[in-house]
């Protein structure tokens, strides 16, 4: 038997990078090699990078200036270390990667990493190997399938790709130009993927993709099934306790979807809806394809569909153009939905889209005197809606021991951590749990008596 070679992944960014690492790990588990948390000790370091941050390339440039140094040392010890560079920024650099760092043995765009023991072939025989078109060849049905072991080692929530890509080009955005145009995997092979998981422990199923309602994967009958109607698909597999999605786009918000949320129980009430900003005229200016009303109608559709429903979303503060009076937009818009949480950014260009050649740029002052107030202003919500938890009783899906000693820790229905004293048979299990505090963004709380659960409100409410 040969000995392990051991694997080191580092992965930035969003959950699709987290999926497609733990799928990197499947496809060279059957090559020998097994994961480590160490990259000083690791035979292949996977850098699989994001290009959403400001200054994504050159954050990677000095990771690999590091790397080079260990990569040297291990030489030294008479070990050979390989380094690969994956993800958006591998993909949207090229060989330029090479050039700039020529400690890296293998660059592989996101849409080709199945090909990863092929590459590191080449690299071992040719000294480099790179791989940045858009295979012909449909990744996913090349990827082995993760072990029993590696399901289990992941927990009881694990994450699901039923779509990659977008078509939609807002102008900030590198998505289109690294990840390519959108694609659906059929049902029948999401199904697979769901039961297997399932069957091995998996009781949270989150389904992603770079525009996931997008969504119109080939089904069964040979039609083009939309995101609503594979949420029922799924939520009819038994062991499938909680489902979510993300991340959606409002314009492809449909009836299916909505419906979805009205009639399973399965589907998570909590919905992360990027807005990016609450100004019609900066929303033209980022091609988003929609208005602030166009947005609030959405919303309004949701809540219609289920009243416990609540929101995260996506802003950008300082787009080239933006004005005192658009940013107060932005302000009412957030004001107006009220958010359970939300992820707010300054505006940095990205090389390659067209925001990055419009000249009409905000000072850096002003983003940073109008993030702090947007930030406030979330804050201040979020706030709000953890303590509204207080005094309720919550279902609560456990996932692991927490670090205090004897605490477990789960998640509610809107992702907020929940820590009870337990004991760790609880883990996997949906449980009603008494909210006594809330310790900055945790509750806390008491497994709750029968009693307290026969007299629970009900979660859902219909249409
Ligand atoms: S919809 Fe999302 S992924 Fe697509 S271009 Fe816009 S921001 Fe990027």
């Amino acid at each position: 038997m040969t000995t392990p070679r051991k694997l080191h992944i580092k992965s930035y960014g969003c959950q699709m990078n987290v999926y497609d690492a733990q799928r990197m790990v499947d496809t060279l588990a059957p090559e020998g090699f097994v994961e480590t948390d160490s990259a000083d000790e690791a035979d292949l370091v996977i850098l699989n990078t994001c290009h959403i941050r400001e200054k994504a390339s050159e954050k990677v440039y000095s990771e690999l200036g590091r790397l080079r140094v260990m990569k040297d040392d291990a030489a030294r010890s008479g070990r050979q270390m390989n380094i690969a560079v994956a993800g958006c920024v591998a993909q949207a650099e090229g060989e330029e990667i090479i050039r700039r760092a020529p400690v890296v043995d293998v660059v592989v765009g996101p849409q080709s990493y199945h090909h990863l023991p092929q590459l590191l072939a080449r690299a071992k025989s040719a000294g480099r190997a790179l791989e940045t078109e858009f295979p012909l060849d449909d990744k996913f049905g090349f990827l082995p399938a993760p072990t029993r072991q590696a399901i289990r080692a992941r927990g009881i929530s694990a994450f699901v790709t039923v779509q990659e890509g977008c078509d939609k080009f807002c102008t900030f955005c590198v998505v289109p130009y690294t990840r390519g145009a959108e694609v659906s995997r059929p049902v029948a092979r999401i199904i697979d993927d769901v039961k297997r998981l399932v069957d091995n422990g998996v009781r949270e199923i989150s389904v992603i993709g770079q525009n996931v309602n997008a969504y119109h994967g080939e089904g069964p009958d040979g039609r083009p099934w939309p995101l609503g109607r594979l949420m029922h698909r799924i939520a009819e597999i038994p062991g499938v306790e909680r489902l979510r999605y993300s991340t959606s786009h409002p314009r492809d918000v449909d009836d299916s979807l909505i419906e979805a949320h009205r009639d399973l129980p399965a589907l998570m009430p909590f919905v992360h809806l990027p807005v990016q900003s609450g100004s019609d005229r900066i929303l033209a200016a980022m091609n988003r394809k929609h208005t602030a009303d166009d947005y609030r109608a959405v919303i309004d559709r949701f809540r219609d569909a289920r009243q416990d429903i609540a929101f995260s979303s996506d802003f950008i503060v300082g787009f080239p153009g933006e004005t005192e009076e658009d940013f107060s937009a932005t302000l009412a818009l957030v004001t107006q939905i009220g958010y359970a949480a939300a992820y707010s950014f300054k505006y940095s260009p990205r090389p390659g889209t067209p925001a990055a050649d419009m000249q009409e740029t905000v000072s850096p002052e002003v983003m940073d005197e109008r993030l702090e107030r947007l930030q406030i202003l979330i804050d201040s919500q979020q706030s709000a809606f953890n303590l509204a938890a207080i005094g309720t009783t919550v279902d609560v899906l456990f996932e692991r021991p927490a670090r205090n000693e004897g605490q477990i820790v789960g998640r509610t229905a809107y992702l907020q951590p929940a820590h009870v004293m337990a004991s760790p048979d609880i883990i996997g299990k949906v449980l009603p749990v008494r909210i006594e505090s809330l310790e900055r963004y945790s509750l806390l709380g008491r497994l709750a008596s029968p009693a307290a659960i026969a007299q629970r409100a009900p979660m859902t409410s219909g249409a």
